[in-house]
């Protein structure tokens, strides 16, 4: 049983009471009932449905109430294994037997039944998955409200316009940090007429640096300032000391670190051995 699963251009224009991410019987139980109170429900998961998942695949009597609640019951005894008594074991190997109504059935069927239910009673079920969430900003306006206006005169906060703050993405933060090396890059080609290239591993060594979110990108600009300019320029000085030019410089991290590759000639005044 594979549920309806509308394109996702469909999805993206729509708004929704609720998204529900996950749809194992949790997530679709409450689609479903969502869904029968009236609810613009989406119900999200990474996987395509029907998919299988790993468990011992037993239903116990809350589970059976659950679907009876659901009216997937019938759906789920039709394809189901019934059992007249089940045997639990303790670990250290005590059996207790006991009777009742218990099924037995794979969850790619169960799970795609309770999913189909979530469909039927309104709920708009389709595939993809939840990498973060964020709160649009006039919901966190309005929810900052009540708590600012414990601590201020609501006159005061009249006078004020409260402009939600978010933190940046590690994706955002990579922008940044190939905006800001890509500057570094512009300098050194500008002063010194020599190409300086990155790779993504040196991106990804700054932004596992930026620990703190409340600062934003100003953690970038201290890394770079603090640790790699110095040591490009450190470089630069040691080579026009000892007569050397540098012909390029290269920014990767190796061991958790910085790794530099200078790429070098003897002074023009040392080949002509002046
Ligand atoms: C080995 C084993 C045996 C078990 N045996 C039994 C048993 O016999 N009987 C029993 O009643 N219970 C059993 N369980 C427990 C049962 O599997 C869980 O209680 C049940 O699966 C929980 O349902 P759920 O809907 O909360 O989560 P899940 O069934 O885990 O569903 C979560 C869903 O969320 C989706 N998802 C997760 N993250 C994202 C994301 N970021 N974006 C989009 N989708 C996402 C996943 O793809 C998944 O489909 C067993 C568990 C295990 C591990």
């Amino acid at each position: 049983m594979r549920p309806p699963t509308p394109a996702g251009d469909e999805l993206r224009h729509r708004t929704w009471d609720v998204v529900v991410v996950g749809a194992g019987p949790a997530g679709a139980t409450a689609a479903a009932h969502l869904g029968s109170a009236g609810h613009r429900v989406l119900l999200l998961d990474r996987h395509g449905f029907p998919r299988d998942k790993v468990c011992g695949d037993g239903l116990i009597a809350d589970t059976l109430g659950a679907l009876e609640r659901l009216t997937a019951l019938p759906a789920v005894r039709a394809r189901a294994r019934t059992l007249a008594r089940t045997s639990i074991y303790s670990a250290s190997r005590h059996r207790i037997e006991i009777d009742g109504d218990f099924l037995t059935l794979r969850r790619r069927d169960l799970d795609a039944i309770v999913a189909h239910r979530a469909v039927e009673q309104g709920a708009v079920m389709a595939t993809g998955t939840v990498a973060d969430v964020q709160p649009d900003a006039e919901g966190v306006t309005k929810s900052l409200r009540e708590p600012l206006l414990q601590k201020f005169p609501a006159a005061l906060l009249g006078r004020l316009v409260v402009i939600p703050y978010y933190p940046l993405s590690d994706e955002m933060i990579s922008n940044i940090v190939r905006l800001q090396l890509g500057r570094i890059a512009d300098r050194v080609v500008e002063h010194h007429r020599i190409p300086f290239e990155y790779d993504e591993a040196a991106v990804k060594l700054i932004v596992s640096r930026c620990t703190e979110v409340e600062s934003g990108g100003r953690m970038i600009d201290t890394i770079l300032t603090n640790t790699v300019l110095p040591a490009i320029s450190r470089e630069f000085l040691t080579r026009t000391m000892t007569g050397l030019v540098l012909t390029g410089v290269r920014l990767s991290a190796a061991n958790g670190d910085f790794a530099y590759a200078f790429e070098g000639a003897p002074a023009e005044a040392e080949m002509l051995g002046l």
